[in-house]
């Protein structure tokens, strides 16, 4: 994998994810040698397999390059217990570092199976959290794009009947592998929201993707791997495979060893299904830069400038002053 040694900030990943967390050592630890040196760690179950338990351990195990992030993802409203809410704040009393993720709506195949109402009111009362704890919040959407602007400005009137003086969102919120169109974009930048791309980017139209891009104001540019989640469709021979992923045929996986294996130029649907490697990132960020017209060195630079502002917030593990 040609991998150029550059500075990232993976805003949005989870890999305390049951399907990758028995490797997430060897993981973290090759992206860091790619140069990915921050991972923004999204817990999203309350009580599925200690989801949120082990994204705490994992920031404690990785003090500089983990950011632990907790929030109940919208396909998991239904488990939740009476005391959800309770458990949430616990983790934030006890972790002062941690952001808000991964939150939100979804209305798309998988989504629309679980109740709107409750997702809606699940959402808002996390979107609250974030701007009373003064954190950013990772945002999930799917066909959902008009309710979330609707409860985005909800709070923010609400808030603004105390605070008239105050910026919408002012520790900012991220619109995660957003996949909404250029028209949308400037609503959003308006309440605070930062718009982060991950490999789901390369499934939308091109032209339609790089009128977007075009449309969002520089400092708002993040980038995200989503591992295990969203693998780049890029050439196979650009892609890190995660170690022992049994949906990655055999000679895919020893590629490193022998580099004259056959590989075709599209990738097969067979790997479609493969796990994403967070170092994978690198993948993102040349479809970005590509689209943007921009240099890869300059996209690095601004979308890691973007994010450590961002995660910058007091009690945070990023220090500006470093
Ligand atoms: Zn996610």
């Amino acid at each position: 994998m040609a991998m150029k040694k550059l500075s990232l900030f993976d805003c949005h990943c989870h890999l305390q994810d049951p399907r990758i967390r028995h490797v997430y050592p060897q993981l973290i630890q090759t992206a860091l040698d790619s140069g990915v040196l921050r991972f923004g760690v999204n817990g999203v179950s309350e009580g599925l397999q200690k989801d949120w338990e082990v994204v705490k351990q994992m920031s404690e195990e990785y003090p500089n390059s983990v950011i632990p992030c907790f929030g109940l993802h919208p396909w998991y409203v239904g488990e939740k217990t009476p005391n959800w809410f309770n458990t949430l704040r616990g983790y934030f009393d006890s972790t002062p570092s941690a952001a808000v993720g991964e939150i939100g709506l979804d209305k798309g195949s998988h989504g629309k199976e679980i109740d709107f109402a409750q997702q809606v009111l699940v959402f808002q009362q996390q979107l609250q959290l974030a701007k009373d704890l003064h954190r950013p919040a990772s945002i999930h959407c799917v066909r959902a794009f008009a309710d979330l602007l609707q409860i985005m400005q909800y709070v923010i009137l609400s808030y603004h009947y105390y605070y008239p003086f105050q910026w919408p969102f002012p520790a900012g919120v991220i619109l995660h592998s957003y996949l909404g169109s250029a028209e949308m974009v400037p609503g959003f930048a308006k309440l605070g929201a930062y718009f982060s791309f991950s490999g789901f980017l390369m499934s939308m139209k091109p032209q339609k993707a790089k009128k977007m891009l075009k449309s969002i104001p520089t400092e708002r540019i993040l980038l995200e791997s989503d591992s295990p989640d969203a693998l780049p469709r890029s050439n196979l021979d650009a892609l890190l495979w995660v170690p022992g992923d049994q949906s990655v045929p055999q000679e895919l996986q020893r590629q490193g060893d022998t580099p004259n294996v056959n590989i075709p130029d599209h990738q097969p649907h067979v790997v479609r299904e493969a796990l994403n490697h967070p170092a994978n990132i690198h993948n993102v960020l040349s479809y970005v830069a590509s689209m943007l017209e921009m240099s890869i060195e300059e996209l690095a630079e601004i979308s890691y400038r973007n994010t450590m502002g961002l995660f910058s917030y007091p009690g945070s593990k990023i220090d500006l002053g470093d």
